[in-house]
């Protein structure tokens, strides 16, 4: 069986085409998707995070700042920067780039941000949103996963995904989404975590795998039946033969060849897909004020 390699770089590039319309369009009422980036500390992944971010918003034509804090500053400082951006009509979304360092309460950070304004879609209302099945902002990540089972028209009713990590920024939003009703949806969702026991006899009775655990080449060619989906959310560096670092992901994509039906590679899957998702909700945002919106 020939695996497919579902690229999230050709997808986000679609992704871009279409928001190009919706920009010019915002732009010719005189408005200009802005974000505001909040990043502390010297955490170089999150160094290069922003970075791919930003370029992304500038490539488009859309307007950032990045407001950057020392690894030292206060929970105090962080919260009323956040409320100054709430206020700030110059930005229609806020990031603050995770993780933060372990004197700051992050739950504290991500909840004073304006749901409206929380294109990342992690403050409680929105999640809470999403659980009810009428999201506002999906966070970045889930929400690309689903543009990969639109775009290659994966179905998911009738069909049993397995999900592993159950964090709040991937795992439970796309466990909680996939199970919901709708096209592309409705699936029998199975979330697998740390406390799972047995958890690769999941993987091995499911059709669509989510893999969001940060285990490098944690799934293999035993852990999965014939023909199964693998969406690897996972980035992990690590060192090649050669001693040099390299990105890879949660799936050990060579032992899955042949075996898996289809497989997002990293990197160019789901990264890229994660920023052209915070576009959009950037986007979104921007028109949602000028429409009034709650
Ligand atoms: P977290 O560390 O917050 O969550 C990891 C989850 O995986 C937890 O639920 C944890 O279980 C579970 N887990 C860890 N080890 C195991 C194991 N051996 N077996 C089963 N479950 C396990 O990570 P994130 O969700 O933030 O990120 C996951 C991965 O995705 C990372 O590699 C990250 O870099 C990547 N990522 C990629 C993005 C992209 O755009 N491609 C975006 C965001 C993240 P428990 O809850 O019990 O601790």
């Amino acid at each position: 069986m020939d695996t497919k390699i579902l690229s999230g770089v050709d997808l986000s590039f679609e992704v871009y085409t279409k928001l190009r319309e919706r920009i010019e369009s915002l732009k010719n009422q005189s408005i200009t998707p802005s974000l505001a980036v909040v990043l502390v500390g010297n955490n170089p992944a999150s160094k290069v995070y922003v970075k791919n971010k930003i370029k992304r918003f500038k490539d488009l034509g859309l307007d950032s700042s990045t407001f950057t804090f020392p690894e030292n500053v206060t929970e105090e400082s962080l919260l009323k920067k956040i409320i100054d951006l709430n206020n700030d009509n110059a930005f229609h979304g806020i990031l603050v780039q995770l993780p933060l360092p372990g004197h700051i309460d992050s739950e504290k950070i991500l909840t004073i941000i304006d749901p409206k304004k929380d294109v990342d879609g992690f403050h409680p209302v929105n999640l809470g949103n999403l659980t009810a099945g009428s999201p506002i902002f999906i966070p970045c990540t889930p929400k690309g996963i689903l543009r990969f089972f639109e775009h290659y028209k994966i179905e998911l009713s009738g069909k049993h995904v397995v999900v592993v990590g159950r964090s709040n920024i991937v795992g439970r939003p796309i466990s909680i989404l996939t199970s919901l009703k709708g096209r592309y949806l409705n699936a029998t969702t199975t979330i697998c975590h740390s406390g799972s026991s047995d958890l690769f006899k999941f993987t091995q009775m499911a059709d669509v795998i989510i893999l969001a655990l940060g285990k490098p080449h944690f799934l293999k060619s035993e852990h999965i039946k014939q023909g199964a989906i693998v969406i690897d959310v996972g980035i992990n560096r690590i060192e090649n033969k050669e001693g040099r670092g390299i990105l890879v992901g949660d799936a050990d994509i060579k032992s899955l060849e042949g075996k898996a039906s289809a497989i997002t590679p990293v990197p160019g899957g789901v990264g890229p897909m994660t920023i052209a998702m915070l576009v959009e909700n950037t986007v979104e945002a921007a028109e949602r004020l000028l429409n009034n919106e709650s």
